[in-house]
């Protein structure tokens, strides 16, 4: 079990007080105040570092709190410990004959679980064990009409990359308000290929990570592979033999993994139909990798291909498919495009690794994984506004919730996405 200290809970008789002392004379700042009727508690919230003191006060005379006040006075009244599993913790010192208080976990603040041990067993302090509600990714297929052309948002499961690395030089208390880091630090995203219908076939724009991965990095990007683009194409109505074109918008592990697949020993193109549309330029990066990209150009993922003779190489920007152009952004990788998708007067953008997130809407929020930063704030600042003036699509590639909605911009500057898929 990996415990990390969430709060220390300090019973205190007089909150003015209190504040005088833990505000005003420490400088810690109040985040937070809840109340809490049915306990009778009032609770002041305090972060330090990245933990918080909590000071409770008893609203009611009978009230675990106003008993604990009467009975020993004001001090710490419990410390309470954040776990991954608590169901496996709570199992762990059970078989270590911890006496708990709870055996069972129960909801407390925020959909989170908690459990006390008792203070017998703690030497004297009373211990609460939490797990935080995690938000999962929303994983669903989507159909939306689009002119001539039949856009549906798939997904390749969820997984988490490093929040810092996500935000580049954001600094942290900014971007973990809108996306809460884990234990590790990682940030929960998706991966969600486009499929594009149209009179000339079925297009995949991109195509999440497949299932290559060796145990050891599917945990450190918390892959899971319960629900991936097959359980998708299939709620889709299709399998991968269904898939005509498969575009990239660059070859990153987390955009073109699941180009091939292994059957038996062998690696082989996933979509057995597909033509395979790659920028020439980008495949001279992806084969030619230095240290710094080395991780996210994974050869498995497209050097089979060439030998399999399905690759299509286009050069520079240019027309795919009837609807369906590209234009290079650069920035994250050299040769990094996004997709554009034209049809009935309507435009829908499949902006990849641009705009990972709804949380990257503000021109400087760039990636940290971005080889060259700079290029893309050139391309992102100009292309947002557009965006929001000839109201494009904009589809997500790597939002957990948000599969595609309209940016919006509020009169103080602030942009929010009106969510549509
Ligand atoms: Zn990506």
């Amino acid at each position: 079990m990996k415990a990390v200290l969430d709060h220390v809970g300090v019973a205190v008789q007089d909150v003015e007080q209190a504040l005088a002392f833990y505000r005003d004379a420490l400088g810690l700042q109040v985040q937070e105040i809840e109340e809490v009727p049915s306990q009778g508690v009032r609770a002041h919230f305090l972060p330090v570092g990245g933990a918080a003191i909590e000071l409770l006060e008893g609203t009611a005379p009978q009230s675990p709190i106003s008993r604990f006040l009467a009975r020993r006075g004001p001090g710490v009244h419990h410390l309470t410990l954040r776990v991954d599993d608590i169901r496996a913790a709570l199992a762990q010192l059970k078989t270590r004959g911890v006496r708990l208080v709870d055996e069972e976990p129960r909801e407390g603040a925020e959909g989170a679980l908690v459990a006390f041990v008792h203070p017998s067993a703690a030497h004297g302090v009373l211990v609460e064990l939490k797990q935080a509600r995690e938000r999962g990714a929303r994983l669903e297929v989507a159909r939306l009409p689009f002119g001539d052309l039949q856009l549906t948002t798939l997904h390749d499961g969820p997984f988490k990359l490093d929040g810092g690395a996500m935000f580049g030089v954001v600094p942290r208390p900014l971007w973990e308000a809108k996306a809460k880091p884990d234990d590790r630090h990682r940030i929960q995203l998706a991966m969600r290929p486009l499929l594009v219908e149209a009179a000339w076939g079925r297009m995949l724009i991109d195509c999440g990570a497949g299932d290559k991965m060796g145990a050891k990095e599917r945990d450190i990007y918390a892959l899971d592979r319960r629900r991936t683009l097959d359980a998708a194409l299939a709620d889709a109505g299709l399998g991968a033999e269904s898939i005509d074109v498969v575009l990239a918008t660059h070859l990153h592990f987390d955009h073109f993994g699941g180009a091939t697949a292994r059957r038996s020993d062998r690696l082989v193109p996933r979509f057995p139909r597909a033509r395979y549309v790659i920028r020439a330029a980008e495949w001279e990066d992806a084969t030619h990798p230095h240290e710094r990209n080395r991780a996210s150009y994974l050869q498995d993922d497209f050097v089979p291909l060439q030998a399999a003779g399905v690759i299509d190489f286009h050069v520079g920007d240019d027309t795919i498919r009837p609807g369906v152009r590209v234009v290079r952004t650069g920035g994250h990788t050299g040769q990094h495009q996004i997709v554009f998708i034209e049809s009935g007067g309507r435009t829908a953008v499949f902006v990849a690794d641009l705009i990972p997130t709804t949380a990257h809407l503000q021109d400087a929020w760039v990636m940290g994984y971005d080889l060259f930063p700079v290029e893309t704030l050139l391309f992102k600042k100009p292309f947002i506004r557009e965006a929001i003036e000839r109201e494009y699509l904009i589809v997500f590639e790597h939002d957990p919730q948000v599969a595609a909605g309209y940016i919006r911009e509020a009169r103080d500057g602030k942009r929010f996405v009106e969510q549509v898929l």
